[in-house]
């Protein structure tokens, strides 16, 4: 919409911008073609606009024939979005985007972000949409100028410090480019600023601690002008040595360490460990007939190889919430890598018995003991991958501690969420999960 046309809806609907809700509205027409353009949308786009206003962002993303849901929270601007484009992809949803559960979003599959953000909030919104786990692949965002600047800043400069350095170590962050004040009515007081962000790759940087790369990225900016090495000592003793190790001098400052070399750095005080693999190749299963008696035993590459019929356990875990508890299988599975499945689950080791096998496996794999309850019993099938499959229910509301290898994250999901996301993306589940919750849905007669 051009400057007039926006002042024009502005009046017709009753709307004096205000700045509590960090209403500057974008009238330059072409600059929102170029964001839409940025975030390469297509029909095959799932997007998700944070305060849409007058549709400035929405209108061409729309006509790039992408998917829309907006969250606004100005009551009078949804209704005037509904009506002004009733009939296209888009759902409106009246609410606070700092309330809106992002978990809800994975039965679209992957989602584009896009926002001319509210200032007042712009990092909360981040933090909130980009933490991990998130269906979120892309974000093209405007920002006032001086947040974007922190967002992407590298070592050796003011804006570099711990804002940049945690969203870093999770996206790219691009900038794209500065926006004066001029496109927007009202005129903020600020310039702003595109950013695009994409998830790092699987792989990009060695895995690390997250806790403590916060911690030490934290205390080492808390005074930016004084060496690292004396501002990490209760967390490093050996400083010097860990200074050679990752490249830098010991009289360093925090802001002249790069985000690879924090990462080493957290690597150096607490290495992740056994993480070339989320499978024991060597453990043996119990090996089983068509009636489940043990027949015999086997390693699992010649279980699964030979296509033989063996057992596992699976156990669903929910918390008082009555939400189920999901874990995001690690990259290093040998089998259904990245894919969401069971709270826990396992194979039964040869010699062992179901129920033990689900008492180890929620310790192994979530690190908490909980009453469980054998709910149903699967027979091996092809959608099984020939196991047979004792599923349990426990409750736990965390926290829980997973080995890195074996899982990525958990995270627990209510159950309308879940079944819908089964039903409109089933790939994104380990076979095994699907079959169970399968069952849960429609117990066995
Ligand atoms: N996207 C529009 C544009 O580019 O012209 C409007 C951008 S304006 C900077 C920010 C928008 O966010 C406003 O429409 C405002 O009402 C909305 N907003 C403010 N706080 C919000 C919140 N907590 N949740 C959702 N929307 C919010």
């Amino acid at each position: 919409m051009k400057l007039s046309e926006i002042a024009n809806t502005l009046r017709e609907i009753g709307v004096v911008p205000v700045k509590t809700l960090g209403q500057n509205f974008l009238h330059d027409q072409n600059l929102a073609r170029w964001i839409v353009k940025e975030a390469e949308l297509s029909a095959r786009d799932f997007v998700l606009e944070v305060g849409p206003g007058v549709g400035a962002i929405t209108a061409p993303a729309l006509a790039a024939g992408a998917e829309l849901l907006a969250i606004e929270k100005d009551g009078r601007l949804v209704e005037f979005l509904r009506e002004k484009f009733s009939g296209q992809p888009l759902e409106m949803i009246h609410g606070d985007a700092l309330e809106f559960e992002v978990k809800r979003l994975f039965p679209r599959g992957p989602v584009k972000l896009l926002g001319n953000l509210p200032y007042y909030i712009s990092t909360e919104i981040l933090f909130r949409f980009l933490e991990p786990p998130t269906p979120i692949i892309l974000a093209v965002l405007m920002l006032q100028k001086e947040v974007a600047l922190r967002l992407a800043a590298g070592p050796r400069s003011k804006d570099y410090g711990i804002l940049g350095l945690v969203v870093q170590s999770q996206y790219r962050v691009e900038y794209l480019r500065t926006i004066p004040a001029s496109v927007f009515l009202p005129q903020p007081e600020v310039d702003s600023a595109l950013l695009r962000l994409t998830p790092r790759a699987a792989g990009e940087l060695p895995d690390f601690d997250r806790e403590l790369f916060l911690t030490l990225v934290r205390r080492g900016f808390s005074q930016r002008r004084k060496q690292l090495g004396k501002l990490i000592k209760k967390e490093v003793d050996d400083w010097p040595h860990a200074a050679a190790e990752i490249g830098a001098s010991a009289q360093t400052r925090a802001e002249e360490l790069s985000l690879q070399q924090w990462v080493r750095l957290t690597n150096f005080v607490r290495p992740i460990t056994g993480k070339t693999s989320g499978t024991d190749l060597t453990e043996e299963f119990a090996v089983v007939d068509e009636n489940d008696r043990v027949v015999g035993r086997a390693p699992r590459h010649e279980v699964h190889g030979n296509n033989l019929r063996h057992r596992a356990v699976h156990i669903f875990l929910f918390n008082r919430a009555g939400d189920l508890l999901l874990q995001k299988r690690s990259r290093w599975k040998d089998r259904h890598a990245e894919r969401w499945d069971s709270s826990a689950a396992g194979h039964v080791s040869a010699g062992e018995e179901y129920d033990a096998t689900a008492v180890r496996e929620l310790r192994e794999e979530l690190g908490v003991t909980a009453a469980l309850r054998r709910i149903a019993k699967l027979p091996a099938s092809e959608e099984t991958g020939k196991e047979f499959i004792c599923l349990y229910r426990g409750e736990h509301d965390g926290p829980f501690a997973s080995p890195r290898a074996e899982i990525e994250t958990v995270q627990f999901f209510p159950r309308d969420v879940i079944a819908r996301w089964v039903a409109e993306r089933p790939d994104d589940f380990a076979p095994g999960f699907r079959e169970c919750w399968r069952c849960l849905a429609t117990p066995p007669a």
